[in-house]
């Protein structure tokens, strides 16, 4: 083969044979709000990083988690399936409490085991939340390498500070940890720099910005004089602290070229709990633990430079749900029917092939809360008889319409129950501690 001919051959071969697999890298935030990133209109605390993402990719202005609540948003996220389709509908209460069988049951495959299928090398660094018991660790579950905790919540600053709960390094216990923002970060980044060569997955799930409020000085001093509340400025002094960690993130990708070649999302597991941690999810109604827009819709942002138009804001529901999906399609991989996926790829219609929606509908179900979204329209129950909303005009779901739109109403009910009846009844509920049940029982009945 002359030169010309081996020319000719290079530029006849598809582009995806030619490309290196991409790398994907998946970074979560904790409780935080759908408007707490300058992107998504936050004018307090700068997020320069963070907002990078939008700039260099899309932003979604209908991005939702499955759940408003950690434990089963993340057991949706790694299967590409509601979680409720397999039981796993609550969170298990303080790591002391879970029951013997909490975490992503068993039966289901986790995305860093699909990856891992695809030739990834899995690395996870920060919040797992889905099973304290050994055949529950990330590292059973298809990551090769772990850095973090295994619950709910942690000390920014004391490896120590929950005996039940501590920082592991694989599965030894870790006895000092850095402010865990930082570290979490770093050790990420380490991953990267040591796994440059191969197609990597990342998953950085941070515990930021979730409870306890605490920062270090001089993430606090960047806000000294301009944010009054202390409880605001340390909330402030945690975001700002974990756009550096993505930053950092960024930084190491562009350091060895390899922006280009790798996928990377983020979004927040749940909507902010307002009055816990002083996140803001306006315009929105509600907040964590409410299927009200403000518990389920979030910060949700993805890059994928010449795959993904730079700057594109996509405006169809999408769910964390499609994150699995569109990572294996990213992949060259292709799911499996039995792999029961309720999420689709996304790329299709974010490179604008597509041009339908991605979901004509989505649900949910948090114990006595259900919901249902259909194009511009959302029905939702806190327990009692629905509420109807039309989501497009009415995006602080303030009116009430089930009663003008009886019709609608009885049929958007009618297909929630349809997909409910794919349910199964919760593996476990939320454990009470032990001094709120005594209290209980010394009440005359
Ligand atoms: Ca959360």
């Amino acid at each position: 083969m002359n030169r010309r001919q081996f020319l000719s051959v290079l530029a006849a071969a598809p582009l995806v044979a030619a490309a290196s697999k991409p790398n994907i890298v998946l970074i979560v935030g904790d409780d935080l709000g759908y408007a707490d990133l300058g992107s998504y209109g936050g004018k307090e605390i700068p997020t320069p990083h963070l907002d990078s993402i939008a700039r260099n990719g899309v932003r979604f202005t209908d991005g939702y988690v499955s759940c408003p609540y950690c434990s089963p948003t993340r057991a949706g996220l790694m299967t590409g399936r509601y979680q409720t389709h397999f039981g796993h509908e609550f969170n298990p209460g303080p790591a002391e409490q879970a029951v013997e069988n909490f975490g992503l049951p068993l039966t289901e495959t986790a995305m860093p085991k699909r990856l891992k299928d695809l030739g990834y090398k899995t690395g996870m660094f920060g919040k797992w939340h889905l099973g304290y018991k050994p055949a529950y660790h990330p590292q059973q579950r298809g990551f090769d390498e772990y850095f973090g905790f295994l619950g709910g919540a942690h000390s920014y600053i004391d490896a120590e500070a929950d005996p039940a709960n501590p920082i592991f390094r694989g599965t030894a216990k870790v006895p000092r940890v850095d402010y865990t923002t930082d570290q979490f970060a770093a050790e990420a980044a380490g991953f990267i720099e040591r796994n440059k060569a191969k197609p990597f997955f990342v998953y950085l799930p941070f515990n930021a910005v979730h409870a306890p409020l605490q920062a270090l000085q001089k993430y606090e001093d960047r806000f000294a004089g301009k944010i009054a509340d202390p409880r605001r400025k340390t909330f402030a002094a945690m975001l700002s602290a974990m756009d550096d960690g993505v930053g950092l993130i960024l930084k190491t990708l562009e350091k060895h070229k390899l922006t280009g070649n790798t996928l990377l999302v983020f979004h927040s597991d749940n909507g902010g709990p307002t009055a816990g941690n002083t996140s803001k999810n306006d315009p929105l109604r509600g907040f964590k633990a409410q299927v009200y827009e403000g518990g389920i819709r979030v910060p949700f942002l993805m890059q994928w430079p010449g795959r993904i138009p730079k700057g594109t804001v996509y405006g169809n529901p999408v769910i964390a749900l499609d994150l699995l999906p569109t990572f294996v399609a990213a992949a060259a991989g292709a799911p499996a029917v039995d792999w029961n996926l309720d999420g689709v790829n996304l790329l299709p219609f974010l490179s604008g092939k597509d041009k339908g929606v991605p979901h004509s509908q989505l649900y949910w179900r948090f114990g006595q809360q259900w919901a249902m979204r259909d194009g511009d329209w959302k029905l939702l129950s806190m327990g009692g008889a629905p509420a109807l909303y039309h989501l497009k005009t009415d995006i602080g779901e303030t009116r009430d319409l089930s009663h003008t739109e009886s019709a609608r109403t009885e049929k958007m009910g009618a297909a929630w129950e349809d997909w409910n009846k794919r349910n199964l009844p919760a593996l476990w509920t939320p454990r009470q501690n032990p001094a709120q049940k005594k209290k209980k029982k010394r009440r005359p009945a």
